[in-house]
């Protein structure tokens, strides 16, 4: 069941019983979780636990230490129920890495500065090697907003661009004026929904800001627009957004 790590960032291999075959041909997706779980040791037991069928290709620890739980080749089970730019079978198309973090319900404590660095180090190595597409890593959130918010919003996704990870621009700043929320309807909505859809989200177009909608404005506000977190589309928001597809690589 073991294996040889496929990244020479990683200290060693903690093999995952959790995994299978590649359904399709692509691997295109960096996916980027919390464990949310009081320990890393507690964390890393489930990850191999057959019971809890779930598992990821990597594992952070508070220190930076990284373990390889899965094969590159193999799929691992870490992100569910997920949607992103019309594939849904998203554990076939990516790599997932899960850092040892108590989350939103144990705190959301700042990721430590060691960790991070590992994370900076191991994705550029991933990205590079699997020639992933900047706008294809991900948060868990992005892929499974109405289930998900890891990493969450203290996540450093400004980091990882610097190191050339990931795709992100400056957010818009925050200013009054016209904005959308829960229970609008019309044209300028099914305008935004469409944005958001381009961009890869699992938005329908409909015309309507219903629940579903504000789960996908609140993931793209925790990657994208951190400075507040709360479903409504705001200027600051929707400029955001419109940057972001603007600056998309070719
Ligand atoms: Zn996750």
């Amino acid at each position: 069941m073991s294996f040889s790590a496929d990244s020479p960032l990683a200290d060693g291999v903690v093999a995952s019983p959790n995994r299978g075959a590649r359904v399709g041909g692509e691997l295109d997706l960096l996916i980027l979780h919390y464990t949310g779980m009081p320990t890393a040791q507690a964390a890393l037991e489930r990850l191999c636990d057959p019971a809890a069928e779930v598992s990821a290709h990597y594992f952070v620890f508070e220190d930076g230490r990284i373990v390889q739980m899965v094969p590159e080749s193999d799929r691992a089970w870490h992100a569910g129920a997920s949607a992103w730019a019309g594939a849904r079978d998203i554990n076939s198309r990516s790599i997932g890495i899960e850092i040892a973090h108590p989350g939103h319900a144990g705190g959301l404590p700042p990721y430590p500065e060691p960790q991070m660095a590992a994370v900076t180090a191991l994705t550029r190595d991933i990205v590079t090697r699997r020639a992933i597409p900047g706008p294809r890593v991900l948060a868990h959130s992005d892929v499974a907003p109405a289930r998900k918010e890891d990493p969450g919003e203290l996540f450093p996704w400004e980091r990882l661009a610097q190191a050339g990870v990931g795709h992100w621009v400056p957010p818009a700043p925050m200013r009054d004026g016209r904005f959308f929320a829960l229970g609008d309807t019309g044209q300028p909505v099914e305008a935004l929904q469409a944005m958001l859809a381009l961009y890869g989200y699992d938005q329908p177009v409909t015309g309507r800001f219903d629940a579903a909608m504000a789960a996908v404005v609140t993931a793209f506000q925790r990657h994208f627009r951190p400075a507040r977190i709360d479903g409504v589309a705001d200027s600051s928001t929707i400029t955001t957004l419109r940057d972001l597809i603007a600056a998309q690589p070719a």
